[in-house]
């Protein structure tokens, strides 16, 4: 996407980052030495100035843009060690022209900040700044205004730094849009888009990347999505020049079609585009015949392994309740299981029957296996079984994804016996059959095959929990 392949200059970061530290502190000083609320706001007031001294020779000018709507000002400085040109928008809305406001000031006090420390760290140097703030502007469904700032920002000529911010707000309004109003304020969509955002990076970065920092700066949090644009009917992701990839690949981008992401947005942002395929795949329903394979008790190093494989063989997917106490110590399986498409599900900390337990007992159970699954694949477990099949409406109150039981018991716990698997299954067999089995049984992998063998033959196709669940919706 972008061709900006300089290095960037890491060490004036690391001042700005003793500089904030020393304003901060210089503030809580202030703070903890100061009384009454007047003289802590005349001390801030007093530093801000200080701050922008050098910012008294800056001009404004005014120039329409393409949208009536919008005024573009042209703000410039000729000071001669730190020199800028910023573009920004002036809307009608009070609200997006102070939120834009209040960013030119931070964004100029960073740059201000950068040089003079870079100047104290190399006083026998000439250093000029230069600070560029580039400005996009795109319109969705004639309703919607994408503001893209690109910060070009540079402290010793050699070496520039290229972040962005934008804001997205109702041209009608003036309300600023929040990613968790775009995606219709649900946290499976932003799970959804998060997974896809991740692999296209993984893809497009290659070596580049960080991993690290690739994961957690798309793990489905609403603040790692805050750079978002909508232009020509698709939404951009923007990343900064070394936030999760070498500075060598550029700003890193995810550009994903409005007609792909339609399933997972508001009404109000949906593109009138049809798009063959979506983020959310649409499976054929009525056609085939499915059934819906589960493994309670896992992971087991060697049982699993071996069913994984298996499922691989045959292209079938299934459901994994996992317990808790046992991901810790088999996290690259849990991947790996993730990884290949099949579903992961909780099914407690260490197997209690949690009728018997307190409420509070019963969440501790949940949510250290929501914790240790989330550890393991950036991604909470989606269903939940029950041990023992045992629940009642106090427990499954306190449980918020679908608690899924079986329809299809194999017994294969009892009779410990690879030729009995199948014929538990095909005596029982019937459209959209959650069958019941356990991966810790090495008896249940080495039956397997055959059980997959005769779905195969019989037409069945191999699906997780939660389509199954869809379907009967
Ligand atoms: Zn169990």
């Amino acid at each position: 996407m972008n061709n900006d392949r300089q290095k960037k200059h890491r060490s004036w970061v690391d001042y700005v980052l003793v500089s904030s530290i020393f304003t901060l502190t210089v503030l809580i000083g202030i703070f903890i030495f100061t009384n009454g609320d007047s003289k802590f706001q005349s001390s801030i007031s007093a530093k801000t100035k200080g701050e922008i001294v050098n910012d008294t020779q800056k001009l404004l000018s005014e120039t329409k843009s393409e949208f009536e709507d919008i005024q573009i000002v042209t703000e410039t400085s000729e000071d001669p060690t730190m020199p800028y040109t910023l573009y920004y928008p002036k809307t009608k809305f009070e609200q997006v022209n102070k939120e834009i406001s209040q960013y030119i000031t931070k964004s100029k006090e960073n740059y201000f900040n950068a040089v003079r420390l870079y100047k104290n760290a190399h006083p026998d140097k000439d250093v000029v700044g230069k600070y560029q703030l580039f400005l996009d502007i795109h319109e969705h469904n004639n309703s919607y205004y994408s503001i893209v700032f690109k910060n070009k920002l540079t402290v010793d000529q050699a070496n520039y730094d290229i972040s962005y911010q934008t804001y997205i707000f109702n041209n009608h309004s003036g309300e600023l849009v929040s990613t968790y109003q775009l995606f219709n304020q649900k946290t499976e969509n932003l799970e959804v888009f998060s997974k896809y955002v991740k692999n296209q990076l993984t893809k497009n970065l290659g070596k580049n990347v960080y991993t690290d920092k690739l994961d957690s700066s798309t793990a489905p949090y609403w603040k790692n999505y805050k750079r978002l644009a909508i232009i020509n009917d698709r939404l951009v992701v923007y990343y900064n020049s070394g936030e999760i990839a070498d500075p060598s690949a550029g700003t890193p981008t995810v550009i994903v079609p409005m007609s792909y992401l339609n399933p997972i947005l508001a009404d109000s942002f949906r593109t009138s585009a049809i798009s063959t395929e979506t983020i959310i795949p649409v499976k054929p329903t009525g056609t085939g015949k499915r059934v819906a394979l589960t493994f309670d008790d896992g992971p087991h190093e060697k049982v699993t392994r071996q069913i994984l494989k298996t499922l691989n063989k045959y292209d079938a997917k299934a459901t994994f309740f996992m317990v808790g106490r046992r991901v810790p110590n088999n996290t690259k399986l849990v991947k790996d299981i993730y990884n290949s498409g099949h579903e992961i599900g909780n099914h407690t900390w260490n197997h209690p029957k949690l009728t018997s337990l307190t409420s509070k007992q019963v969440m501790s159970q949940l949510d250290s296996t929501d914790d240790a699954i989330y550890k393991a694949i950036g991604q909470y477990p989606t269903v939940f079984r029950p041990p023992y099949g045992a629940k009642n409406k106090r427990v499954t109150d306190l449980i918020d994804v679908p608690v899924v039981m079986w329809t299809i018991d194999t017994l294969d716990w009892k009779h410990r016996n690879a030729n009995k698997l199948l014929p538990m299954v095909k005596n029982n067999l019937h459209n959209n059959a959650i069958i019941l089995m356990h991966d810790i049984h090495q008896s249940t992998a080495d039956g397997l095959d055959s059980v997959l063998a005769y779905l195969q033959k019989e037409g069945y196709e191999c699906v997780t929990v939660s389509e199954i669940l869809a379907s009967q919706k």
